[in-house]
């Protein structure tokens, strides 16, 4: 079972494992449960095909009911979900794995990614391996990672030798991340970014509302547009439908090379989000 890009309206990207990502996803992140299922419908409705949940966001459940109600073949939704940092480990991943699919409904898995390195547990080359195993089985079609710095990368690609296909990382403008994506393009993984909008922060950047004013768009579109231009996949989140519907209009407009360089140049490497370095939250459980 293989998304199949071309029922979609949306462009895709091809990961290096040969398979094809959206390149415009919606997000669910701090969406409560009682909201999840009203809007991912009505993401489905405005013509997003890739969701993103991960099993710390509690509502993988409401996320697999919107997406079997929409009446939608399961091969033209993109789903992703993440292993939570409780979870890493061999055995662990694949429990882990069987209940994200349970609470999803569903019996295949477009993508799953380790959602923190969380190097001081030392288990995400095995829980990459469980991975590995699990696609291997044919329940999932693609494997990658979140919140991954180049070092943790080089381990996984050193020790497995396998590349992942997608680092799903916090990216936007005050945080562009040229390194890594530099990193990214060399080694063939798709750069997906998360807090696309820096959760919100962004929006009223003067020189983001400026262009906005300019080419008579949202500063949400902007900035959307230009991760897409970068070639980021880009998943932003809201709950209401009018701005879900705002952010899937970015495909009827383009932003001028000077336009994204100005919106480049805000980059000042400040994190919305904790940093992957020390970042341990749910070892405690583990
Ligand atoms: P985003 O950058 O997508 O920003 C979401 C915020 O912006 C919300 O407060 C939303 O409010 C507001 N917003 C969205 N669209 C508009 C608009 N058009 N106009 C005005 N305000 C708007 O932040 P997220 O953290 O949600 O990131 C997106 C997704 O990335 C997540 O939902 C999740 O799937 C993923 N993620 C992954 C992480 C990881 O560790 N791998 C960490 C964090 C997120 P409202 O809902 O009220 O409209």
């Amino acid at each position: 079972m293989t998304f199949r890009s071309e029922t979609s309206q949306v462009p895709s990207i091809i990961l290096n494992d040969g398979k094809v990502i959206p390149k415009l996803g919606f997000g669910v992140y701090l969406v409560p449960e009682a909201e999840t299922h009203d809007a991912v419908t009505a993401a489905l409705q405005a013509g997003y095909r890739s969701i993103d949940t991960a099993t710390l966001y509690g509502n993988e459940t409401e996320v697999g009911q919107a997406i079997r109600e929409s009446g939608l073949p399961r091969d033209e939704v993109f789903v992703t979900t993440k292993l939570w940092n409780s979870d890493q480990g061999y055995d662990s991943t694949l429990r882990a794995f069987d209940a994200s699919m349970e609470r999803l409904g569903l019996d295949y898995l477009d993508l799953y990614l380790i959602h923190w390195p969380v190097e001081q547990a030392d288990r995400y080359v095995d829980t990459f391996r469980a991975f590995q195993a699990l696609r291997s089985q044919g329940r999932i079609g693609s494997i990658g990672v979140s919140n991954f710095q180049r070092s943790h990368l080089e381990r996984v690609i050193g020790e497995t030798g396998e590349t992942p296909a997608v680092n799903q990382v916090e990216l936007h403008p005050s945080l562009a991340q040229p390194e890594l994506r530099a990193f990214h393009a060399e080694h063939g993984i798709a750069t997906e970014a998360w807090g696309p909008l820096g959760q919100g922060s962004e929006l009223k950047d003067p020189t983001i509302t400026q262009i906005a004013r300019e080419i008579d768009r949202t500063p949400a579109q902007v900035i959307i547009r230009w991760h897409l231009q970068l070639g980021n996949v880009v998943i932003p989140k809201s709950v209401k439908p009018a701005r879900i519907q705002e952010n899937f209009d970015v495909f009827s407009f383009e932003l001028t090379l000077e336009q994204m360089q100005i919106i480049s140049a805000l980059d000042t490497a400040t994190r919305v989000g904790p940093d992957p370095d020390v970042f341990t939250v749910g070892l405690e459980n583990a």
